[in-house]
């Protein structure tokens, strides 16, 4: 799961640390690793950074701990889990909105003619280059059609990428 490069895009993100490594945290939660003084010294990583990053992963919902006593020292212990599922539950979430995202980007290049302008980058559809009599409106050159046939291929294959994108969240019980 860890080397899904979309399941590594999420971690990163909701981690937000500078600290290299930092993500190593949570192959220790994964692994087992329970307590945060455990992390620190599996991970070699501060005490007060790894607690920040477990935070940050309860915060976000990606991690969850019980506190317990020490009868004999009376001091609290935290013990943690990273919330596997939830992981899974955001990347379909973020999945989910990309492909929405491209679907309305895919309609709207296949239900519109566009033009280009011969001098600059600007692009319209039909409706906006005859209403200016295929004149550019930003730098005045001449607009002409331009196939967007590329265009319509290259959100095909982006759709079609994460059609077949599944997490495989199965692999450390194995
Ligand atoms: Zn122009």
């Amino acid at each position: 799961m860890m080397k899904d490069p979309l399941v590594q895009e999420l971690l990163y993100e909701v981690i937000n640390e500078e600290e290299e490594g930092s993500i190593n945290i949570i192959e220790c939660l994964i692994e087992g690793k329970v307590t945060d003084e455990e992390i620190a010294e599996y991970t070699e990583l501060r005490l007060n950074i790894v607690r920040r990053v477990l935070y940050k992963l309860y915060d976000a919902g990606l991690a969850s701990y019980k506190r317990s006593k020490d009868p004999e020292t009376q001091w609290y212990t935290y013990t943690w889990k990273f919330e596997t599922e939830r992981v899974e539950e955001m990347i379909k979430r973020k999945h989910d909105e990309i492909v929405t995202n491209l679907k309305s980007i895919l309609e709207y290049e296949e239900n519109n003619m566009f033009f280009v302008c011969k001098t600059s980058d600007c692009r319209c559809t039909f409706d906006e280059a005859s209403e200016n009599g295929f004149i550019c409106p930003k730098c005045d050159g001449e607009m002409e059609f331009v196939d967007n046939a590329p265009i319509i291929e290259q959100i095909k294959e982006e759709l079609h990428l994460y059609d077949g994108h599944e997490v495989d969240f199965g692999a450390e019980n194995s």
